[in-house]
């Protein structure tokens, strides 16, 4: 078996360390005997998603995420086409943010999102910061989600569902208790950690699912998790007493 992960300007977009998501999907699958084919695409170069199997964006502060706008805003109707055809997709905070409507600067600037799923953002004055924990239900489980949030912006969700709801943090907009977006196999977040290396159940659900999508077998062999496992029961502890 065998995925094509492509990692969207991972030197524009790795705030706080986020190419660790795309570490941690590659050696999950490598575990497994999983072959990954790895493709870094910086600006301008060429990408065909519908090869694709996982996409990561990572997080961004204002100035990256307004490099990067043109050369992503190009890139809309192939990202549109594969996202509706089941792309496994995951986007953190900046990168997340450019999926939407718009990001509005604190200064006033928009920077044009890709308007592919439908919330918008605007930067408020206290930026939101700190350990967050938030409850994703999947498939067939309910999951507790671990990760540091540290950004500006405040999501506002329309007709999107959220990734899951915070049980402590801020996540969107620190108001609605909603926290990132899930729509198809799009995941969007504001959790830095990075998110995958400290939430293994999650990173495996991403791996099941782009497996199923290409018609392989998503039963993942076992792997021991016992060390992310007792640093999340940590967390928890910390964060949910
Ligand atoms: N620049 C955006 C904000 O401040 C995103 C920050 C990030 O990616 N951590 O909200």
């Amino acid at each position: 078996m065998k995925l094509n992960v492509c990692h969207l300007y991972p030197d524009l977009l790795n705030l706080y360390g986020d190419r660790g998501n795309v570490m941690a999907f590659k050696q999950r699958c490598s575990w497994r005997g999983i072959k990954i084919n790895l493709f870094e695409v910086n600006l301008g170069e060429k990408i065909n998603f519908k090869e694709m199997d996982f996409l990561f964006l990572g997080g961004g502060s204002d100035r990256e995420q307004n490099l990067i706008a043109a050369d992503l805003t190009q890139r809309t109707s192939d990202l549109k086409e594969a996202i509706e055809d089941g792309l496994v997709v995951l986007a953190i905070c900046g990168g997340y943010q450019l999926l939407g409507k718009y990001y509005r600067t604190l200064d006033g600037k928009i920077i044009p999102g890709l308007e592919l799923l439908d919330f918008y953002t605007e930067a408020g004055l206290k930026r939101l910061i700190g350990n967050i924990i938030i409850e994703v239900v999947l498939e067939d489980s309910i999951i507790q989600v671990v990760g540091f949030e540290n950004h500006a912006g405040r999501t506002f969700l329309g007709h999107i569902y959220p990734l899951g709801r915070v049980l402590s943090g801020y996540g969107n907009n620190g108001k609605d208790n909603k926290e990132g977006v899930r729509y198809k196999n799009v995941f969007c977040s504001y959790l830095h950690g990075p998110l995958l290396p400290k939430n293994p159940m999650l990173t495996d659900y991403l791996i099941a699912t782009a497996l199923k999508r290409r018609g392989w077998s998503d039963k993942l062999d076992f792997l021991d998790d016992s060390l992310e496992i007792a640093a999340q029961k940590v967390m928890l502890k910390r964060l949910l007493k």
